[in-house]
């Protein structure tokens, strides 16, 4: 039997980040084994997960080496995992690390890698889209095996309550291969849930006029449960508020229940990293803009005042005023 492979990434106490698991649901109905491969310290403790959402085995090391160098360890433990079992379809999220893991892995194995699926409907086909998100195109994958890198949110994570088996993997690393340590880890604090993960999003862009304005989004996110706040790349790029709040192309992608757009034109780049969402809420000043079009409700008038009677509203339907 064919078998699909996805790598997954893992934080020291062994949670495994969700990408992983939406590629394993979606590996789930290809029609192949399905198995995951997890490197680094908490490894172990993330086996159980694995299973449940669906590998039937994963292939794991909790060696310190996978979290203390980039790239080079995780490549070379994949490449010979590969050469011995050689699966048809190896799944790689479009995080930081797997990126690299995956580009690498691509040139040593001249495995076929596309980048960017956002679907994956078979064991030589998959789907992304072009022109800024306005075509969709399905893409006949050759050779093996094939490496896929697919943006995140692109399939919904379900658990199936299946149990894997586990194999340890021999990590046997030369000092040529350990060369980019990494030198601190930071876990960005957030108060509220993660954006890609969120409920409810609320996002900035440039017609919020100021970063101070910014604020306005905070104060209605804590009103609301499970509410994160975003940006555009306009506003990102000016240095208001961080990389990690961008949504869109070159940024993160939302599916949440409702996202809130304040002052952002609509831009194909932007489109198509939050249009997955269910409602789409509008506030803009000019009634013509793109945002509209894929709008459930338009609100045409000035972000700043909308936003500041927003938060009046919800604090006196909460009784907090
Ligand atoms: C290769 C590439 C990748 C890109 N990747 C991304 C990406 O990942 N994410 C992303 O967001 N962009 C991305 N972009 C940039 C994208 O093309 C747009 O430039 C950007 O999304 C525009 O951001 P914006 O809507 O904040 O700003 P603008 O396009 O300047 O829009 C501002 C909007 O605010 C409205 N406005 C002005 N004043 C007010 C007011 N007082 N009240 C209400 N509304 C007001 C205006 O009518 C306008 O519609 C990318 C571009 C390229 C070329």
């Amino acid at each position: 039997m064919p078998e699909v492979w996805v790598y997954a990434e893992v934080t020291h106490a062994g949670v495994v980040d969700t990408t992983a698991l939406e590629l394993l649901t979606r590996a789930r109905s290809l029609g192949a084994d399905v198995a995951a491969v997890v490197l680094g310290p908490g490894a172990s403790r993330a086996a159980g997960t694995l299973g449940d959402y669906g590998a039937s085995r994963v292939y794991l090391s909790d060696d310190d080496v996978f979290g203390d160098f980039v790239a080079q360890p995780a490549t070379k433990a994949l490449d010979q995992l590969v050469t011995e079992h050689s699966p048809e379809m190896l799944m790689f999220a479009t995080n930081y690390d797997s990126r690299d893991i995956a580009g690498r892995l691509s040139a040593k194995t001249g495995a076929t890698l596309m980048s960017n699926a956002t679907g994956v409907s078979g064991l030589d086909r998959a789907q992304t889209a072009i022109s800024g998100g306005s075509l969709m195109v399905d893409v006949v994958l050759r050779g093996s095996p094939k490496i896929v890198l697919v943006r995140p949110k692109s399939f919904a994570a379900e658990a199936m309550g299946g149990v894997a088996e586990v194999i340890n993997v021999e990590a046997r690393i030369p000092d040529e291969l350990r060369q980019a340590r990494r030198r601190e880890r930071q876990e960005q604090d957030a108060a509220g849930p993660n954006l890609e993960d969120a409920g409810i999003v609320i996002a900035g862009g440039r017609g919020l006029q100021a970063p101070d304005n910014f604020k306005l989004l905070d104060r209605l996110a804590g009103l609301l449960d499970d509410c994160a706040v975003g940006a555009t790349r306009a506003v990102v790029d000016a240095g208001w508020v961080p990389y990690a709040y961008q949504i869109g192309q070159t940024g993160k992608t939302v599916k949440p229940g409702v996202y809130i757009a304040a002052g952002i034109s609509g831009a194909t780049q932007h489109l198509v990293g939050m249009k997955g969402a269910k409602r789409i809420v509008a506030i803009n000043k000019d009634g013509d803009a793109p945002i509209f079009e894929v709008a459930d409700l338009g609100v045409v008038g000035d972000a700043v005042k909308v936003l500041e009677q927003l938060i009046e509203e919800v604090k006196r339907r909460k009784g907090q005023t």
